[in-house]
């Protein structure tokens, strides 16, 4: 059976080389696509080595195939596939951020899961500190990524509110759990040290503190942070199926978990780095000083214009930028945002795409949806390279965009979202924004933007605004 371990390892390494190459094509979104088809290759391939493995197969005798789980696996594979296909398949772009949260819980699940088992195949027994460490951290990192995921797909998917919810002491509470957690996992790994204290104790003791660690952890967390949160789990996720490598020694699983555990940790940077958040702050929140101000505030009346008159702006105008934000997902603009760009092109306009890190549900949003509608890419500018040509724009169209666009970030200290970087569309000569009413953004915010001066509403849904407006381009 040597030769098979070989084959098993060779294996493994090449899945490794396989979401490597996966991951450095998902940087960019023309080869994002084959980027997942090559990553998804390496984790089947994982998956069919996996279940060569001498460890999990024994013998190949169809008698013993139920004893050594096959059929099981199999089962489990037929399943879960099944459910995952179907809820992949009917997924709306913008329900996908609640379908990453379940992801990410169900991924953690899974690593406590494993953890579990190891416990109960080896009676409690740990082959070395590595792994009696790092089962109990598994089981930590799992069940705060299962639950914490569940609140945070909860709160995005409207099962409950959306608000912190904070409690006293709940930070020294946070902090007691995990580290009363980290000494029960030392403590796994011999348990004669701490008389009176059996292995069995111990690991269900860390699923209960953990599982509960994930729901004090993530209800104080408000809407507006989740996108954070989610990226901050999706780490988590990597991080517990790493630890579980560790302790079951296996090298796939200890490689694509860093994988997943480091890109996460990447893309909570950026998140926390466009939101101008601290991670610590947001994971160890205060809660918010009775008086602070919701909103700005705002009075005034926005006004509004047609899209037939507002034609006769854009037919005019030499430069224009969109700024796409949830609506545009919610209203399936693109296909029509893609033949408004060409209009405007044919006429003589320039036109740019400002992408807000955070724009939609989840990130990369509007770079996927446009990227679907055959949008070139080069002109999807990023919020840094586009904010200070903002200024020289004859007109901003803001399709769907709310809190990305919001001064209050700017200019109102008492504003949660003051701090975060906004695209200036402000400062256009123009301002038009495509929304159906006086709807507010993720945040619950007024908006001072839609009252500006150089500011006109086009209500209505935005793919029937934007095709209204290619009509009035084809009619002219
Ligand atoms: P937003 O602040 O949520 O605002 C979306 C706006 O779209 C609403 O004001 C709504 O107004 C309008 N809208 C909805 N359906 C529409 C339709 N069919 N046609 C036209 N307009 C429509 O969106 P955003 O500016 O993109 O900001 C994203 C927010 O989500 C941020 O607060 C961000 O932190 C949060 N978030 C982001 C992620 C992520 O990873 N990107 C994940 C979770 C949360 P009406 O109802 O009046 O139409």
């Amino acid at each position: 059976m040597e030769y098979m371990e070989y084959i098993v390892y060779l294996a493994y390494m090449v899945s490794c080389i396989l979401f490597i190459m996966g991951i450095k094509k998902m940087g960019k979104t023309p080869t994002a696509r084959r980027g997942n088809i090559i990553s998804m290759y390496g984790m089947l391939l994982a998956v069919v080595a996996t279940l060569l493995d001498s460890d999990v197969m024994a013998t190949w005798n169809v008698s013993d195939m139920m004893r050594n789980g096959y059929l099981w696996c199999a089962l489990a594979v037929i399943v879960g596939g099944a459910i995952g296909m179907y809820l992949a398949k009917t997924v709306k772009m913008t329900g996908m951020p609640e379908m990453v949260a379940s992801f990410n819980g169900f991924g953690g699940l899974a690593s406590l899961l494993v953890a579990i088992v190891e416990h109960v195949k080896n009676g409690g027994e740990v082959l070395n500190a590595v792994n009696g460490f790092s089962l109990g951290l598994t089981i930590i990192v799992g069940g705060v990524t299962f639950t914490g995921s569940m609140i945070a797909w909860a709160k995005l998917s409207g099962k409950m509110n959306g608000n912190p919810i904070h409690y006293a002491g709940q930070n020294q509470i946070n902090a007691l759990i995990i580290i009363v957690g980290v000494v029960l996992s030392a403590i796994y790994i011999d348990p004669s040290v701490f008389g009176g204290m059996s292995a069995d104790t111990i690991v269900y003791t860390l699923v209960a503190l953990s599982l509960v660690l994930g729901v004090t952890f993530v209800i104080p967390i408000g809407g507006g942070d989740m996108p954070v949160i989610i990226s901050f789990l999706n780490s988590l996720s990597g991080i517990a199926a790493a630890m579980v490598g560790f302790t079951i020694n296996n090298v796939v699983l200890i490689v694509a978990g860093c994988l997943v555990g480091a890109s996460g940790v990447i893309l909570t940077v950026i998140m926390c780095k466009a939101m101008n958040k601290k991670l610590v702050k947001l994971l160890f929140a205060k809660p918010v000083k009775p008086g602070a101000k919701k909103d700005g505030g705002v009075q005034k009346e926005p006004e509004s214009i047609s899209a037939e008159d507002a034609y006769l702006i854009l037919e005019a105008a030499s430069s224009l930028v969109f700024v796409p934000g949830y609506g545009m997902a919610v209203a399936q603009a693109q296909h029509a945002v893609k033949d408004l760009t060409n209009a405007l092109e044919e006429n003589g306009c320039e036109v740019n795409f400002a992408i807000h890190p955070v724009a939609g549900r989840m990130p990369g949003h509007m770079n996927v949806l446009l990227a679907e509608a055959d949008i070139d890419y080069d002109k999807l500018k990023t919020m840094d390279e586009m904010n200070p040509l903002m200024g020289t724009q004859d007109v901003a169209v803001v399709i769907g965009a709310n809190d990305v666009v919001n001064p209050a970030a700017e200019n109102d200290e008492t504003s949660p979202i003051y701090g975060m970087p906004i695209i200036k569309a402000y400062e256009a000569r123009n301002v038009f924004v495509l929304k159906r009413g006086k709807g507010k953004g993720y945040s619950g915010l007024e908006n001072e933007l839609f009252t500006n001066d150089n500011t006109l509403m086009i209500y209505g849904d935005a793919k029937n605004t934007i095709s209204q407006l290619v009509t009035e381009f084809q009619n002219m």
